[in-house]
């Protein structure tokens, strides 16, 4: 077989990339083929919470963010496919002084990058969060354009809009081996199926390193084994109608066409610095998910097939009393599981993404550090210009780089950028 561009991975980014290339690619004579081990999801973007935000200290990511925010949001309308779009907002609640810092800095910089925003107040943050606990010192980001997708929905999208642009998407079929000439890839092989490759993209997540080392390429990444808990959402909320309550709005055009949309969450989306976790709602589960802000207590795993599902009661605990210390509506309800996952980390928990180091003819998209399914459709769209030669208008490339770290990586830092 043949394969002009082969992408490995079906994640949120193969299938994103996979989506914008193949709408620059004829079919018939420039073939995209995507190779998924086992099938869409398996891997970070199944497990994700897909939050929607654009709460960054970087301009550049706060620029991706808010590109990447309209096409989540215009995806149905534009291409007939649901995402699972809500749009409750999200709340970042900064409580020291150093994060109340952090958050005027990072809400200056959303507003200069034209995102909407509003520096809150705790009896604010109260309005917006009914029931929400908050010292009256507290200060928060409030974006209300922000919030969620669902994630298997957003993969499933993704791939069919590739699938109508001709690309070929095949699950169950592994990568195990991969033949050069010289610095050029010639040949990606499955377990059934060979392919004859002109260039290729690497985008399998926290395998990445494994399946680079297929050609000998050594990259800085990290995979550790983040949990998540999940409390069930509480029934008994009704909708709030208070100005600036999380809503689901029905545009004019949507009601035009009869789009679907999804059922609101109960509140919004809170990213709480103070208290060091993050929640959301998932509706169409009927639970809120609760994880932490940074790595800090994330195991590292020296092969993601390692993961143990099991998650401790140790964390239960400490993400329950969390959550409910900030919300106290959800002291009567009874956990709803738990999740272990997988975040693949780079030394400034930034992605790589650009030409692979070492190889002429393929690119590099991993190492997204627990925040990339918001970036997914700008770095789609990047990284298609990048693959065929324009000027690349979605990210820049340099702040991406594969080789900025050198021969020797600062040390390991950051927490999903803030
Ligand atoms: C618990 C959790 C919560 C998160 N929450 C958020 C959030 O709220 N907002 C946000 O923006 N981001 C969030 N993220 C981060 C985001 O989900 C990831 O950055 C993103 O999903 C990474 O996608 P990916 O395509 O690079 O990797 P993956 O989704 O892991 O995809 C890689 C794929 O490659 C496949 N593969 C591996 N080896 C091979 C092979 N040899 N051959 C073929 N296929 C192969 C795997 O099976 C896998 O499906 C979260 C992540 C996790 C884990």
């Amino acid at each position: 077989m043949r394969a002009h561009t082969l992408i490995i991975g079906g994640g949120v980014m193969g299938l994103s990339i996979a989506a914008h290339v193949a709408e620059r690619l004829d079919p018939l004579s420039e073939p995209l083929v995507l190779l998924e081990r086992r099938r869409l999801g398996a891997g970070s973007s199944g497990r994700s919470g897909a939050i929607l935000r654009a709460f960054y200290s970087s301009r550049e990511l706060i620029g991706m963010a808010r590109d990447s925010l309209r096409e989540y949001a215009a995806f149905q309308t534009r291409w007939g496919r649901a995402v699972g779009f809500t749009r409750c907002g999200v709340l970042t609640l900064a409580g020291s002084p150093q994060q109340i810092e952090l958050a005027r800095r990072n809400f200056a910089a959303m507003r200069e990058c034209g995102v909407e925003a509003e520096l809150v107040d705790a009896r604010a943050m109260r309005s917006l969060a009914r029931g929400l606990e908050v010292g009256e010192h507290a200060c928060g980001v409030w974006e209300p354009a922000g919030g969620f997708v669902d994630p298997q929905r957003t993969l499933e999208a993704f791939a069919s809009l590739a699938r109508s642009r001709g690309a070929t998407i095949r699950e169950s079929a592994e990568v195990v081996r991969i033949q050069c000439d010289g610095a050029r890839i010639v040949r990606v092989s499955c377990d059934d199926e060979e392919y004859e490759v002109e260039r290729v993209v690497f985008a399998a997540g926290p395998w990445s390193q494994r399946v680079l080392g297929l050609c000998g390429v050594q990259l800085p990444l990290r995979v550790v084994r983040p949990e998540q808990h999940f409390v069930r959402t509480p029934k008994d909320v009704r909708r709030d109608s208070s100005p600036g309550a999380p809503t689901v709005e029905l545009d004019e055009l949507d009601a035009r066409f009869g789009v679907r949309r999804e059922p609101p969450a109960e509140h919004p989306v809170l990213l709480d610095l103070e208290l060091g976790y993050y929640t959301r709602c998932e509706p169409a589960l009927e639970r809120t998910r609760v994880g932490a802000l940074d790595y800090e207590r994330d195991a590292v795993l020296d092969h993601p097939d390692a993961l143990d599902e099991h998650v401790g009661h140790e964390f239960r605990r400490w993400a329950r009393e969390r959550l409910v210390t900030r919300l106290p509506r959800y002291a009567d309800e009874p956990d709803h599981g738990a999740q272990a996952a997988w975040y693949t980390l780079t030394p400034d928990a930034q992605a790589l993404i650009g030409p692979c180091p070492g190889l002429d003819n393929a690119f590099v998209a991993c190492g997204f550090s627990g925040h990339g399914f918001k970036l997914a459709p700008s770095i789609g769209a990047g990284v298609a210009q990048m693959l065929s030669g324009e000027p690349v208008g979605a990210f820049d490339p340099q702040f991406f780089a594969p080789t900025r770290f050198g021969a020797s990586p600062a040390a390991w830092s950051g927490a999903f950028g803030l």
